[in-house]
């Protein structure tokens, strides 16, 4: 009975390579041709068409003996989910990443951006970065973690979603809304939205984006009598927009220093030589020098951090060019910080543009939440940083754009944007942009880096 029992630990243990065993490099090659996979179905939205990746990602959790469930919002809209199951010492972590790419025209590309092709060290492809390299990191963490048979204190939920690049309603908003018992009892979320960036002489800075900036879209509609531009009355439709937009290309959005805004930059601060060191640790004081504020300002994304923004992006009036429309609409990307409500954000741009002739309403709005920035979660990215890249900063960031996070942090889960890939600004700028890439060393340490980040988590 011992001596059996003895032999069967030693087949237990053969078949359950300790986590430091793990061949990385092997890993790290898997996970690119999960990519590759995945990079080869063209899931541009719209339409989307994201069914068939999530069941690709099913195919190799299968094969890998891990259940999976691949369920469709509307047809073609595929989301995939998946369950680890941990010893239940801790509450379940979401690991989130969305399938759908933004179009990619191949023409301005060197490599097609729908062909997954490795070279030198890289896989390329629309949606390397955003968002498919996540999801293969994040389908490889569960199956590198199911491998070594040690089970984590809480359950690992992997939800690889649709829509993302169009607000998300048919993708985690939907999940959300019909399927939350999927999430129920989540403590964590982990998706995109910023990773450890590498400065100007090499410096590395890890940054986890606790809180984004919430879209208000807006439309606006403004009408008149229709007739013949031979002919035309005082105001129509289309100078009455025009006026409209020229009042709010005028007025100027209150500056806003919002408290993870403030901290975000105080934690930069230690980067910076001074005078810029001292400006930055106390943002709010600094602000008040017009000469300081004219500077920091200039830098849009900078602006775009301090206060509220408008901008108009699609035009409608007439199709033709003698024919005075009934109505002209225009579309505005509003941008609202960490705190504000659009309803109160559409009584002002109504305010401002003090016409009952154009109407004002909203297109897409969610309400701004920010995560905790000293969770455990928090402490477990420190730790990690601490031990990869010692004396790096971890900073909680504040993000100018917007991912599926708010619909967990409505739902009371702490979200956090961090992908743990090293980047720079020559990879940073393929996001959205042409031949957008990878490294397969990215791709090998960020599926390690996640397993520590998930072993090291706090119960
Ligand atoms: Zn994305």
């Amino acid at each position: 009975m011992a001596a059996s029992f003895a032999i069967l630990t030693v087949l237990l243990l053969a078949a359950a390579p300790a986590a430091g065993d793990v061949d990385w490099h092997k890993v790290g090659d898997e996970t690119a041709d999960v990519l590759s996979d995945v990079l080869r179905i063209d899931t541009q939205n719209p339409p989307g068409g994201e069914t068939a990746a999530a069941n690709a990602l099913a195919r190799k959790l299968e094969a890998a003996g891990i259940e999976s469930e691949v369920f469709e919002s509307a047809p073609g809209r595929g989301n995939l989910y998946a369950r680890l199951p941990g010893t239940g010492a801790g509450r379940p972590i979401i690991l989130l990443a969305h399938l759908d790419v933004v179009p990619a025209d191949g023409r301005g590309w060197r490599l097609p951006p729908f062909a997954g092709v490795r070279e030198h060290g890289y896989v390329y492809g629309r949606g390397a970065l955003d968002a498919k390299g996540i999801a293969a990191i994040e389908l490889m963490t569960v199956v590198t973690v199911a491998r070594s048979r040690q089970p984590l204190d809480r359950d690992v939920i992997l939800l690889a979603t649709a829509d993302e690049e169009a607000g998300g309603k048919a993708g985690a908003g939907w999940i959300v809304k019909h399927r939350p018992e999927l999430l129920a009892n989540a403590e964590y979320l982990l998706t995109e939205g910023d990773h450890i960036h590498v400065r100007a002489g090499g410096r590395k800075v890890v940054q986890v984006a606790v809180a984004e900036k919430t879209p208000c879209w807006v439309k606006l509609t403004a009408h008149g009598d229709a007739g013949h531009a031979a002919v035309p009355p005082p105001q129509t439709a289309v100078t009455r927009l025009v006026r409209a937009l020229d009042k709010l290309r005028r007025y100027r959005t209150a500056v806003k220093l919002v408290r993870p805004v403030e901290a975000y930059f105080a934690a930069l601060a230690p980067l910076e030589k001074d005078p810029l060191r001292g400006k930055l640790a106390d943002l709010g004081e600094s602000l008040q020098d017009p000469i300081f504020f004219a500077e920091f300002t200039r830098n849009p994304r900078q602006n775009a951090l301090i206060r509220n923004t408008i901008t108009p992006t699609v035009l409608q009036g007439s199709t033709k060019t003698n024919v005075i429309p009934e109505q002209a609409t225009a579309e505005l990307d509003c941008r609202l910080l960490p705190g504000e409500r659009p309803a109160d954000f559409i009584v002002l741009l109504r305010e401002v543009i003090a016409d009952d002739n154009v109407r004002v309403e909203s297109v897409l709005s969610f309400p701004a939440s920010s995560s905790d920035a000293d969770s455990g979660f928090m402490n477990a990215v420190r730790k990690l940083a601490a031990a990869e890249f010692p004396g790096s900063p971890v900073v909680p960031s504040v993000i100018p754009g917007f991912t599926d996070s708010h619909y967990f942090r409505d739902h009371g889960i702490d979200s956090y944007g961090f992908v743990p890939f090293v980047l720079g600004e020559d990879d940073e700028k393929t996001v959205h942009g042409v031949n957008e890439r990878v490294s397969i060393e990215n791709l090998r340490d960020g599926v390690r880096r996640l397993v520590t980040l998930l072993r090291s988590l706090p119960r």
